[in-house]
């Protein structure tokens, strides 16, 4: 387990020191997590013992819940207003699969034949968990819940951007009495602690979430051993807007969709697909909460819009914002770098108007505070264009007309759709994405299949 020196987190100054994990340490953690995996004293643990030291590490996270959510501001630089909601959400999520634990279950099967055949559902063995910045615990609790409940035993390896928080929750898995090993985190390069966790012989999955491009070069590091990917993935998610819809909800809607999180969010509805007769109407409501929407100290908790999580990244967002101009989209609103008191890698809520489906940020994830608004006429435009689109993560309909909400919901290819509301999230729902925005499903009950193998016993009779 890597361990970090904490200072209290203050504004672009040094937060913390962390030991840079290698190929080494990340062999250690491995070992130590198979061994037990391997042991009598996690073997013999019942399924409700397991439940309960997740739920035992769910008050200890919720009784520090405020300095988790400092940090997790301190270092990804999102407000204190949202890493309090997504600290929640992953005391939430340990509580949700502490429930689990102990209902996993298998079938009796009625083949041909004098047998017996029932299944069991078994824990998978050692789980690699490789997570990115954006939400930096919450979507590493996705994938250590379920596997700690179906068994497993985790090697974590967060974003080199944000170790913090998880190096911290390591302290309390201890605390909660999990037995040494069961849960391990080590901080380090993707291309170095990374790699080596994906291609770790003694490691029996990998569950990713991060870029499209890292994911595919994941699922070739994999392919040589064998190794189970659960792979979430990039989006470029459509928000749909009819014109039978509440104007004002659906404006609403497209504004947390795509400036929660400062629009580092894999769900970001960054496609606003407007119905041609209230485009003007929609456009004009979008342009002035933009505006109003005022960047500040990601600390202070009445400040809605952080900043980004790094200087590179804020340079990456401001080349897609030069392209947008440059392929000729229409600028309505923000646009420019901003500072908070001189300091912080912040980008204003950034509106386009006018913008094509050929165009690079109708196409590309931004993942920043930028939105991208394009036209259609009618339901068959609409769907198909939210459909031009490699990825399929999630979407986004507003309409006040049942059928249509429905029908659209069934056309649109992708992982999650949201009617009438947007960024939606609960452990019991889950979450993941078709086409190029990955594979297998973390939260609710289909995150568990993902950490279980299945064996058939056939018995004679
Ligand atoms: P990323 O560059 O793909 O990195 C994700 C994680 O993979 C990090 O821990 C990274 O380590 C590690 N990594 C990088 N190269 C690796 C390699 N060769 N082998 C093994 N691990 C490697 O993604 P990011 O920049 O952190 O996050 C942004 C991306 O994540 C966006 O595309 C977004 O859509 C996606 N995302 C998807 C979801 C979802 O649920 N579908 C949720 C959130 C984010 P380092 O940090 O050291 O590079
Ligand atoms: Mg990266």
């Amino acid at each position: 387990m890597a361990a970090g020196r904490l200072r209290p987190p203050l504004p672009r100054r040094e937060l913390a020191e962390v030991a840079l994990g290698d190929a080494a340490d990340v062999d250690a953690a491995v070992k130590g997590a198979r061994a037990c995996f391997e042991s009598d004293g996690w073997r013999k643990l019942s399924a409700r013992q397991r439940g309960r030291l997740l739920a035992k590490t769910a008050d200890l996270l919720e009784a520090r819940l405020d300095e988790f959510a400092r940090l997790e501001t301190a270092h990804n630089g999102k407000t204190l207003f949202e890493s309090k909601i997504e600290l929640g959400m992953t005391v939430n999520t340990l509580r949700y699969y502490a429930g689990w634990a102990d209902k996993i279950v298998g079938d009796t099967l009625p083949v041909e034949g004098p047998f017996f055949v029932y299944t069991l559902r078994e824990p998978i063995g050692v789980v690699g968990a490789i997570v990115p910045w954006n939400f930096p615990l919450n979507i590493a609790s996705w994938k250590f819940a379920p596997a700690l409940a179906a068994g497993c035993t985790v090697v974590l390896k967060p974003a080199s951007e944000t170790p913090l928080t998880a190096l911290l929750f390591a302290e309390l898995v201890q605390e909660a009495g999990f037995p040494a090993g069961a849960f391990n985190v080590v901080a380090g390069g993707g291309s170095t602690a990374g790699a080596a966790l994906v291609r770790h012989a003694a490691v029996d999955k990998i569950s990713f979430t991060g870029s499209t491009e890292v994911g595919r070069q994941i699922m070739k590091m994999a392919a040589d051993t064998n190794k189970r990917v659960t792979l979430e993935l990039g989006g470029k998610s459509p928000n749909i807007v009819f014109a039978d819809a509440d104007v004002k909800a659906a404006v609403r809607g497209a504004q947390t969709g795509i400036f929660y999180g400062k629009g580092e969010v894999c769900a970001a509805g960054s496609r606003l697909l407007v119905e041609r007769s209230v485009h003007d109407q929609v456009v004009e409501q979008l342009a002035e909460g933009a505006k109003k929407l005022a960047i500040g100290d990601p600390l202070d908790k009445n400040t809605r819009l952080g900043a980004l999580v790094s200087k590179q990244q804020r340079e990456t967002v401001l080349g897609y914002i030069k392209k947008g101009v440059d392929e000729g989209a229409t600028l309505v609103a923000g646009g420019r770098p901003g500072n908070h008191n001189g300091k912080g890698y912040f980008v204003e809520a950034t509106v386009f108007d006018a913008v094509q489906p050929t165009m690079t940020i109708a196409r590309e994830e931004i993942f920043g505070p930028v939105l991208a608004v394009l036209s259609f006429d009618g339901v068959d435009e609409g769907v198909s264009l939210a459909n031009q689109t490699m990825y399929g993560l999630a979407a986004g309909i507003w309409t006040k007309d049942v059928q249509k909400a429905h029908r659209v919901a069934r056309a649109v290819r992708a992982g999650t759709v949201w009617i009438n509301n947007y960024n939606s999230y609960d452990s019991g729902a889950p979450f993941g994405g078709f086409k190029a925005s990955g594979f297998g499903r973390d939260l609710g009950r289909e995150a568990l299949d993902g950490y279980l193998e299945t064996k058939t016993v056939w018995v004679g009779l």
